[in-house]
This record gives C-alpha cells, sequence and structure tokens, in this order.
C-alpha cells in the first residue's frame, strides 16, 4: 500500500508506464496465504517490485517502449519475471525505458522520459535518470518499489544505477534466461537487478538466474546462494586498476570517486594493482557495430502482421506498403538509426568490412579480460560513467555520437560477457549520485557481490 501511494504522488516521474494493481493485490494475497504459519518466509514472498517495460508479462502490456508494440499483451511469461513470480514478488507495473532499450537517456521512449529524482543543488532542472532501464531506476530511488528489474546490452542496468545513486548488477552473459524479454542484441543482453543494496542485489539476482532450456545460451551451472557469499572479507583479493579506463579530459570528481573507492578496497585488505586492458579504446566502436548489426536482425519481425501496430493503409497499398508504413510509423528515430547502421554493415559490401572486423576487435577485449585474470586479478574498479547525471534535453538533439560516449565504461564488460556491478559511492560537487563499478570473472558474481559490499 505503501508504494502504491507513492506510486500516485510520483507520477510526474514518468517511471511507470502500465500499472498493474489487481495483479498485485492478486499476487500479494497470494503471498500471505504462503506466509502463513512459516516462521521463514522465502526472500521475496510480498516484495513489492517494478518490471521493465522489455520484459513480456503475460497478459499485460509489454511494449518495449516503442509505438510499434502498441496493444500487444503476450501469452506468454517471462523466465525472469516468472522465476521472480515463483519466489513470492509482487508485480505493480511496468516501468519506463528506451524504446527496444536503445538510449542513454531514457528519452527515446514512446511514452516520453522518465525523470531522476535527483536534482542539482540550487538548480530545478529535471535531470535524466540514465537510460535504457531509466524507469526501474528513477521507480527505486524514488521508492516507489522496492527494487526492479533491468536489462543491460551496453550498460543500461549499471548507467541509470550510478545516475540515481543505486546498485544494478549486469551478471555474466548466460546467467539469466532471455526468454520472453523482447531482443536488442542478442549476444550482448542480459536481464539483471537493480536495487538499493547490494544485500537486495544478491537476494534479486538468485531469483532471476538459473538455466532455462528455453534458452540455448543460458549457462547450465549452479546458482550459489549470494547473500551468503557477502562476509565483508576480501583480504588478499586483488584488485586492478586499468590505465585505459583514465580517459583524456576524465573530470577531477570522477578521478577523486574512482581514488576513493580504491582507497576503501584497499582498506578492506585488498591487494591493489594497475593493469593493462590495451584495447579498450575500440569498444565503443565495436560496440556500435555489433549492437545495431544484431537489432536490424531481431527487429525485422515486426512487419505489421504479427505483434502490435499496424499501419493504415491505403486502396492499392500491398504487402511491401504495409511492411513500409508499419515499420515508417511505428519506430522512433533512433531505432531507425541503429537499423540502418545495422543493416549497412551487414550488408554484403561491408561485412568484412565492419561486422566481421567489430567481432575480432571484442574478441580482442575478451582476452584483454581473460589475460588479467589469467594474471591473478579478482576484480576490476573503473567508474561506472563518465559524469553525473544530465539535464533532460542536453544531449538528445546533438549529435548522436555524444549520446554514445556515455557508455564507454560499461560497453566492454557486454563484449566480454563478463559480470559487472554499478553502485553509489560519493556525491557530486553540484550534489548528485556518483557511481563506481567492478567487473568480475566470468560467473563469479557471489564474489563481485562480495566485492562490491565492502564499497557501501
Ligand atoms: N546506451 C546503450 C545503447 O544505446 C545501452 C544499451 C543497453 O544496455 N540496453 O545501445
Amino acid at each position: 500500500e505503501a508504494c502504491l501511494a507513492r506510486i500516485e504522488d510520483a507520477g510526474a516521474l514518468g517511471a511507470f508506464v502500465h500499472h498493474t494493481i489487481d495483479v498485485a493485490r492478486e499476487q500479494a494475497a497470494q503471498a500471505d496465504k504462503r506466509l502463513q504459519g512459516r516462521e521463514e518466509a522465502p526472500a521475496l514472498c510480498g516484495i513489492p517490485l517494478g518490471i521493465k517495460d522489455l520484459f513480456c508479462t503475460r497478459g499485460v502490456a509489454s511494449q518495449a517502449g516503442s509505438r510499434i508494440l502498441e496493444g500487444f499483451r503476450p501469452e506468454y511469461e517471462s523466465t525472469v519475471t516468472a522465476q521472480l513470480f515463483d519466489a513470492g514478488a509482487v508485480m505493480l507495473g511496468k516501468l519506463n525505458m528506451d524504446e527496444f532499450a536503445m538510449g542513454s537517456s531514457n528519452e527515446t521512449s514512446v511514452y516520453g522520459n522518465a525523470v531522476n529524482p535527483w536534482r542539482r543543488q540550487g538548480d530545478d532542472a529535471a535531470l535524466t535518470p540514465g537510460g535504457s532501464s531509466g524507469g526501474s531506476a528513477s521507480a527505486v530511488a524514488a521508492d516507489l518499489c522496492l527494487a526492479a528489474t533491468g536489462t543491460d546490452t551496453g550498460g543500461s542496468i549499471r548507467q541509470p544505477a550510478a545516475f540515481t545513486g543505486i546498485t544494478g548488477i549486469k551478471p555474466t552473459y548466460g546467467r539469466c534466461s532471455r526468454w520472453g524479454i523482447v531482443a536488442f542484441a542478442s549476444s550482448l543482453d542480459q536481464a539483471g537487478p537493480m536495487t538499493k543494496s547490494v544485500r537486495d542485489a544478491a537476494i534479486m539476482l538468485g531469483a532471476m538466474c538459473g538455466h532455462d532450456p528455453k534458452d540455448s545460451t543460458s549457462a547450465d551451472l549452479p546458482v550459489p546462494d549470494f547473500e551468503a557469499m557477502l562476509t565483508g572479507d576480501i583480504r588478499g583479493k586483488v584488485i586492478g586498476i586499468p590505465r585505459e579506463y583514465r580517459m583524456d579530459g576524465m573530470s577531477a570528481e570522477i578521478d577523486a570517486l574512482w581514488a576513493k573507492g580504491r582507497a576503501m578496497l584497499e582498506d578492506a585488505g585488498a591487494e591493489i594493482r594497475d593493469i593493462s586492458l590495451p584495447h579498450t579504446k575500440y569498444a565503443l566502436p565495436a560496440y556500435y557495430v555489433i549492437a545495431p548489426a544484431e537489432a536490424s536482425s531481431n527487429l525485422a519481425r515486426y512487419d505489421g502482421v504479427r505483434y502490435g501496430h499496424r499501419a493504415k493503409l491505403a486502396p492499392g497499398d500491398g504487402i511491401t506498403e504495409m511492411y513500409e508504413k508499419t515499420r515508417a510509423e511505428g519506430f522512433g528515430d533512433e531505432v531507425k538509426r541503429r537499423v540502418m547502421v545495422g543493416t549497412y554493415v551487414l550488408s554484403a559490401g561491408f561485412y568484412d568490412a565492419y561486422y566481421n572486423r567489430a567481432r575480432k576487435v571484442r574478441t580482442l577485449i575478451k582476452r584483454d579480460f581473460e589475460q588479467v585474470f589469467a594474471d591473478g586479478v579478482d576484480a576490476i574498479l573503473t567508474p561506472a560513467t563518465p559524469s553525473a547525471a544530465f539535464a533532460l534535453g542536453e544531449m538528445k538533439d546533438a549529435d548522436p555520437v555524444q549520446m554514445y560516449l556515455n557508455d564507454v565504461f560499461t560497453v566492454t564488460v557486454n563484449l566480454a560477457g563478463l559480470p559487472g556491478i554499478a553502485l553509489p559511492a560519493g556525491l557530486s560537487g553540484e550534489g548528485l549520485p556518483l557511481g563506481l563499478q567492478l567487473i568480475g570473472r566470468p560467473w563469479e558474481e557471489g564474489d563481485l557481490l562480495n566485492c562490491a559490499y565492502t564499497l557501501e
């Protein structure tokens, strides 16, 4: 009830785009029943969550922030949300996001942007909550729900978490099933929790992940008790500080935040080591070839026949006109840009020059990480974002590449398939949250969460 009241009051944040109060009351009643007479409650029993609009939820609008999915009500439930509901979680509604998760400010959403509950000191300008999981970040930061689901293809959990002062983890590629999550770039997409604390992230991640025969890339590995791994003991762990992440023009404030994180880990008994990830500078261009390539293929299914919106046709229009008009009306500018870039880099004449080259670069980036892990590094500390949250509108109409630069610290992790966590680590001079990122070894989310725990 407290969350529902908060949601009413905070409508202006634009965090929730579909309310599911009836579903929530029904799930809450079920949770009450499950709890009756039990001394120990399942961890998520009765916990009110928000669900990113990218997850298909049975019978509930699931539009991925796009006009083209208008009216789409899936007849199935994504594996991740099904597992959360089985663990007793309650869905309050669907959360705002950039269209098809393409963006870093939540401004490409068909619903209009979500707003960051934080403001700069002495300045009333509305700020972005980040993207693409902007609604999730805004809702958790403003206490509209206890936690939310996010997805992260190139930073969409970690960047909004950093912009709103919450915690978000992208697990190893293959930890969470992608089944029933609207696909953006299938070799990069992962779901993960966005929460108020590392402990909440550990609990929620445990319920979200696990093997799923319906997703052939989901890993058949046991899911450890992540919460039990939060001992706070990181003595003897080796933390790498990658020199290539010290970008030209990095602000003094971000530099100081990074130094503070380093000192905290050292105080907790970790050994700090300067490391090199030499191919880092190619990550952003490789990502912005690979992600649009996969997106252009994934989005081919929105043809006006199978899902959602179909354009009104004129007499004499045939199937080609139906495709063209539907896609012209249904997709926003950023999505069209990605589809055009993607089809271009996959086209016969340019495939080797762009897509294949980007895939080779991706392998080199992955090898950089493998090398430092083989040399004994347990986790890598970096800033989560190059700046604090920026004002809504500030970047929207600029050169789109300016927006892409936001992802400079986060996309490497997706390209290499590694787990990465962002967590709040201080405030900017203007009083806005700043986040640090820790990157871990594949499948070792438990150790990564424990490292992050010492930074809280
Ligand atoms: N900013 C990235 C992009 O626009 C974020 C993608 C994501 O993680 N969903 O592609």
